[in-house]
């Protein structure tokens, strides 16, 4: 009989609290791992664990702003301390608002989405460079917007180019540990953040499959696509970066 890929592996998720994260955190439980969710909004990440308890996984919520190193150790204490280690980092919380062309951008915006984004996700990858553990996998949500430009949100693309930058240049120091580090670049997803932005959030992967939303996913499909580089599975791939788009990027203009 096979095992569940993630039994007796302990799991760190940011931006756990929602969307793509709420939806990896019950995916790594289902698949028999312990879950950290971590998430600035305590409310979202305890309902998180909730959810996963409901189903007999086991979880814990934790506040953390990613921007705070202090925060980010925090994190990695809690999964080491709770359950003993761990192996598998999925560092996907990001922000994406206030967003705008590049004349109305104030530089306060642009310093806190790069201080999140960039910043935060950068001590996240040196928590997990220290701490993970041999053959455990960390990985990074960037965005389409970390391989294309987005002229609505500058910052936001500039804060996901140095993810992947950071991905393909991390890549070597993780390896010398027996660990890996990837990302992935989702187009547009329907969770609370493309809420922000004027669409709607969807929760079935069924529904995204309706031609309507060519060029939209599911937060469900991203985290598929997270656990998959997170597994064993994915063993010989490290300091790649994933687009996940739908078809997105086949078309010019992309969503004519
Ligand atoms: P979401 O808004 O549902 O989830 C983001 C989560 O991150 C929220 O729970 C939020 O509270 C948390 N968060 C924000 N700032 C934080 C901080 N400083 N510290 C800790 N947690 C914080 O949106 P989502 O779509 O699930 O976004 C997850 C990731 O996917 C983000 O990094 C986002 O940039 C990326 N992404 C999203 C899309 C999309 O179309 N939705 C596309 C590409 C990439």
């Amino acid at each position: 009989m096979s095992r569940a890929p993630f039994n007796d592996k302990v799991a760190i998720v940011t931006g756990g609290g929602s969307g793509i994260g709420r939806a990896a955190s019950q995916r790594l439980a289902v698949e028999g791992a312990q879950v950290v969710v971590a998430d600035i909004d305590l409310p979202g990440a305890e309902r998180t664990v909730e959810l996963i308890a409901a189903r007999g996984g086991q979880a814990v919520a934790i506040r953390a702003d990613i921007a705070s190193e202090q925060d980010n150790q925090a994190i990695f204490d809690l999964a080491e301390e709770r359950f003993g280690g761990i192996d598998a980092a999925f560092l996907n919380a990001g922000m994406i608002q206030p967003y705008g062309p590049l004349e109305a951008l104030a530089l306060e915006t642009f310093d806190r989405i790069i201080a999140v984004n960039l910043r935060g996700t950068y001590l996240g990858v040196q928590q997990a460079r220290a701490r993970l553990r041999p053959g455990g996998s960390c990985v990074v949500t960037a965005s389409l917007s970390g391989v294309i430009g987005f002229a609505e949100g500058p910052a936001y693309a500039v804060s996901k180019h140095g993810l992947v930058g950071l991905v393909r240049s991390a890549a070597s120091a993780f390896a010398e540990r027996g660990t890996r580090i990837n990302a992935i670049c989702p187009g547009m997803v329907l969770t609370g953040m493309t809420g922000t932005v004027g669409l709607e959030a969807i929760d079935d992967p069924d529904e995204v499959a309706d031609p309507a939303y060519r060029g939209a996913l599911s937060a469900q499909q991203i985290a598929e696509v997270a656990l998959f580089l997170l597994s064993r599975r994915s063993a010989g791939i490290n300091g790649q970066a994933q687009n996940i788009d739908a078809a997105l990027l086949s078309a010019f203009p992309p969503l004519a």
